[in-house]
C-alpha cells in the first residue's frame, strides 16, 4: 500500500513523479469505502470528486509540504460546507460556514481532506463508545474499542484509510486511542496549535494535535499546524521550530524521569511487562533513568473531572435548540451527567469547595512537574492502564471510565506536550503504548526521542491482521 509510506517518501515519489496524489486519495478512499461499514471511523465522507480534483491541483503544481498528501480530521473541528457534528445528534444538521484555522493551514499547505472522522460526544470519553454514530471498533480486534475521544483517527490511520489525521486531546483523547490502535499521537503545548473552529469542550485543556504512523511524520505535520493565530488569543507567539529538521538531535545523556507513582498499581500485567521493555531499549541508547516523584498525581483525575465538566458545562450552554437547530434532548446520559456534575461544582454554595478547590489543586500540580526539570528531561510513563476494552466494559461504571485516564489528565492539567508511541503488544495481539512528556514548547525534544526509539523498535510499523 501506498499510504505504509511515511510523510517523506510519499513527497520523494510524488515529486519524482513515480506516483501522483490522485493515486494516493483513490487508494484513501479505496480502504473508506472498504473497512469503515465495520469500523465505523467516519462521520462524513468528503465528496470523492471534489478530493479528486484537489489531487489533480497538487499533480500539476505543487502547493506546500504537505501537497498532495491525504488526511482525516475529528469531527470537532469545523469544515466549511462540511457536515460537522463533534459526534452528537445536537449537531446532525450543522453545516459550519467557515473552517478551522488547523484545516485552513493543512488545506495551504497543500493536503487533502477525505473526511471527518468518528468521535465520542463533545470529546466525553475514552472508549469511542459515547458517540451518536456507531461506536468505533478497534482494527486489531473489532470486538474491543478503539479508545477515544479521537478514536475514529485512530483507526483512520492504522488501516491507512488517510496518511494522517487531527485529533483533538482534553485529557488523553489523542493519546489513548493512539495507544489502542498503535498509531503515534502528539498533544501540543497547550497554545501551540490555534484552536480556532475547534468545538470546545473544555477551553483551558483542549489541545489540537497530528495523529500519525510515526514521530517523523507528526513532526512534518506540526512544523504546519503550528504557530500563532490572531483568532485564537491563547495560541503562542513563539517561534515555531523546524521539527523535522531537529529529529537526528542524540539522544545519548538525556535524562529520562519515570514517575514512581505511575507504577504504583493499577497498571495491568502486560501493560507494565512492555513498559518496563521500553526502559530497557530507552537505557540502550543512551538514556539515564531517574526515578522521579509527582506526590499529587493521585488527584489529577477529580481535578481534571471538576475542572473539564466545569467548563463543558458552560461550553454547552450554547447549543439551546435555537442556534443549532436540534434539541439538547439528544445529548447522550454520559453528556448530561457531565452537565449536572459541572454545573453543580461552579453553583453559588459549592464553588469554592469544588471548582475553586480543584484550580488550586491544578497549580500544586503545575508546581510538583516544574519541579521535576531540575533532576530530568523528559518523563516516560504508560499512556493507559488497560490493553483496549471490550465493549461496555467501562460504559456500565462511570468511575471505572473516569480512572482509566489517570495517565493522561495530568499532562492536560499542566499544560504540558506528550507524544504517544506504538511500544508493543499483549500476548492476545493487542497494542499497547507509552508516552513521553516534555516540557513547555519543547515538541522537538519528544519528537527526536521518540525517532530515536522507532528507529530502534519496529511496532510502528505493525499493521492490524484484517489490512493483510
Ligand atoms: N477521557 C477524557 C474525558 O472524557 C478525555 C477527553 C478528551 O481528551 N477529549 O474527558
Amino acid at each position: 500500500m501506498l499510504l505504509d509510506s511515511t510523510i517523506a517518501e510519499l513527497r520523494t515519489l510524488l515529486s519524482s513523479k513515480k506516483i501522483s496524489s490522485r493515486d494516493l486519495v483513490e487508494e484513501a478512499y479505496g480502504a473508506v469505502e472498504k473497512l469503515n461499514p465495520k469500523l465505523s471511523a467516519f462521520i462524513s465522507v468528503r465528496d470523492k470528486k471534489e478530493a479528486l480534483l484537489d489531487a489533480d491541483r497538487a499533480d500539476s503544481s505543487v502547493k506546500g509540504p504537505l501537497s498532495g498528501i491525504p488526511f482525516c480530521l475529528k469531527d470537532a473541528y469545523v469544515t466549511k460546507g462540511l457536515k460537522t457534528t463533534a459526534g452528537s445528534k445536537v449537531l446532525d444538521t450543522f453545516i459550519p460556514p467557515y473552517s478551522a484555522s488547523v484545516v485552513q493551514k493543512l488545506v495551504a499547505g497543500g493536503a487533502i481532506l477525505i473526511g471527518k472522522n468518528n468521535m465520542d460526544a463533545w470529546g466525553h470519553g475514552s472508549t469511542n463508545e459515547n458517540t451518536d454514530y456507531g461506536a468505533v471498533k478497534n482494527p486489531w480486534d473489532i470486538t474491543r474499542v478503539a479508545g477515544g475521544s479521537s478514536g475514529g483517527s485512530a483507526v483512520a490511520v492504522a488501516t491507512r484509510m488517510s496518511a494522517f489525521a487531527i485529533g483533538e486531546d482534553t485529557g488523553g483523547s489523542i493519546r489513548a486511542p493512539s495507544s489502542m490502535c498503535n498509531v503515534a499521537g502528539l498533544k501540543v503545548t497547550y497554545g501551540r496549535v490555534s484552536r480556532y473552529g475547534s468545538i470546545a469542550y473544555a477551553s483551558s485543556l483542549d489541545t489540537v494535535g497530528p495523529m500519525a504512523k510515526s514521530a517523523s511524520d507528526i513532526a512534518e505535520v506540526l512544523s504546519v499546524i503550528a504557530g500563532a493565530d490572531p483568532k485564537d488569543a491563547t495560541s503562542s507567539r513563539r517561534e515555531v521550530p523546524a521539527y523535522g529538521a531537529l529529529l537526528s538531535k542524540p539522544l545519548a545523556g538525556t535524562r529520562v524521569g519515570i514517575p514512581k507513582e505511575f507504577l504504583a498499581g493499577g497498571l495491568d500485567t502486560e501493560v507494565r511487562r512492555v513498559f518496563e521493555d521500553v526502559v530497557k531499549t530507552f537505557e540502550s541508547l543512551g538514556a539515564m533513568i531517574v526515578s522521579v516523584s509527582i506526590p499529587s498525581l493521585a488527584y489529577a483525575v477529580p481535578i481534571y473531572y471538576l475542572i473539564a465538566t466545569s467548563e463543558t458545562s458552560s461550553n454547552l450552554n450554547r447549543y439551546d435548540g435555537v442556534r443549532f437547530g436540534q434539541s439538547r434532548e439528544l445529548f447522550t446520559e454520559e453528556t448530561m451527567r457531565r452537565i449536572i456534575v459541572g454545573t453543580y461544582a461552579l453553583k453559588a454554595g459549592y464553588h469554592d469547595e469544588l471548582y475553586t478547590r480543584a484550580t488550586k489543586g491544578r497549580t500544586v500540580l503545575v508546581r510538583e512537574f516544574d519541579a521535576v526539570w531540575n533532576t530530568c528531561d523528559i518523563l516516560l510513563g504508560p499512556t493507559m492502564p488497560s490493553v483496549p476494552y471490550r465493549f461496555g466494559d467501562l460504559m456500565e461504571d462511570p468511575v471505572k471510565l473516569y480512572l482509566a485516564d489517570i495517565f493522561t489528565v495530568p499532562v492536560n492539567l499542566t499544560g504540558l506536550p506528550s507524544l504517544a508511541l506504538p511500544a508493543g503488544f499483549s500476548e492476545d495481539g493487542l497494542p499497547i503504548g507509552i508516552q513521553l512528556i516534555g516540557k513547555k514548547f519543547d515538541e522537538a525534544t519528544l519528537l527526536s526521542l521518540g525517532y530515536a526509539y522507532e528507529r530502534a523498535t519496529d511496532w510502528h510499523t505493525k499493521k492490524p491482521n484484517m489490512l493483510s
